[in-house]
């Protein structure tokens, strides 16, 4: 258990010793917190720095006396509980991070610094999702029970703990599935950069077209379809769906793919979206709006949209 050593002539026992390269300041206010919960407040070890070239320590020790006033058979698995809890804190909080930062490093090179640190981002944004504590082949499983029994075994055996050294040869399993979580990542961030090309390849046919028309009504119908209208809201969509099918020799309209379509050939100065309730696809809409940035408006009752039902076979 810890050794009697005699400092400035107080006889204090050490309880426990945390290293850290990164994170001493971080440990100490968190252990600081877990260790206000030990009762009596006699037996609250006191925390000395030590400093080495690169590392800190603290060290946590006990007064003597009240050590022996004190104490209980459970003492030391109270301090290693309170530890534990601190320490895995800490890696879920700072270390996980640093982790998958080197996972990018290592195994991501074709990625620009920027582009790792926009990566990092969505690793962290990933991990502000409600984490799963049931399901350990979930992606989202937050393996924090699994470290904190890591800690436990190994402060069982051990009073002293170097936290990024317990991280590189304790660890080894949850940087697997870290892995797994920065593969996934970097998939999404792949399929995101594709969306914005695909975004900035709409934005300049629409820049091309010389805009002749100020306003387009788009009406969401309650059968999925759209209606367009012009801007003296005289229906369009027949000659819409002839020129996207005469320009793409299809028959099937999706009517998605048709209002995308329609919308970059006319280029219009603005649209307005009527019966946006019946709109199921909002990923459609957002691409809408990121394609034409402050052109979109939403109207919620007029007389094209109300009731946008009746409008149903209504040829105007
Ligand atoms: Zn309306």
């Amino acid at each position: 258990m810890g050794v009697i050593d005699i400092n400035k002539g107080v006889k204090k026992m050490k309880v426990l010793t945390i290293g850290s390269y990164q994170y001493i300041e971080e440990l100490q206010q968190k252990m600081n917190e877990q260790f206000k919960n030990i009762t009596p407040n006699e037996l609250m070890p006191v925390c000395d720095i030590k400093q080495g070239e690169h590392i800190h320590f603290l060290q946590y020790s006990i007064d003597d006396t009240m050590f022996l006033k004190y104490y209980d058979h459970f003492f030391m698995d109270r301090i290693k509980l309170h530890a534990t809890s601190a320490v895995t804190d800490i890696i879920m909080k700072y270390s996980r991070f640093d982790m998958a930062t080197d996972i990018l490093s290592t195994e991501y090179t074709q990625y620009t610094k920027h582009e790792k640190d926009e990566i990092i981002t969505m690793v962290h944004s990933f991990f502000e999702m409600p984490q799963n504590d049931e399901d350990p082949d979930l992606l989202t499983y937050s393996y924090k029970k699994e470290i904190l029994t890591i800690l436990m075994d190994f402060l069982e055996e051990h009073n002293e703990l170097i936290l990024e050294g317990f991280i590189q040869f304790r660890l080894q399993s949850y940087k697997k599935s870290l892995e797994r979580v920065v593969e996934h990542v970097v998939k999404e961030y792949e399929t995101q950069k594709e969306y914005n090309e695909f975004i900035k390849l709409l934005r300049y046919f629409v820049e091309m077209q010389e805009s002749k028309i100020d306003i387009i009504h788009v009406v969401g119908m309650p059968d999925k379809t759209f209606k367009i209208f012009d801007e003296y809201k005289d229906e369009i969509t027949k000659q819409c769906i002839e020129e996207f099918q005469n320009d793409l020799q299809v028959n099937e309209v999706n009517f998605d793919d048709l209002l995308v379509s329609s919308l970059i050939t006319i280029a219009p100065q603005n649209i307005v979206i009527h019966g946006f309730e019946n709109i199921e696809n909002k990923h459609l809409l957002e691409t809408i709006n990121n394609v034409f940035t402050g052109k979109v408006h939403f109207c919620t009752q007029c007389d094209i949209c109300i009731p946008s039902s009746m409008m149903d076979g209504t040829e105007r």
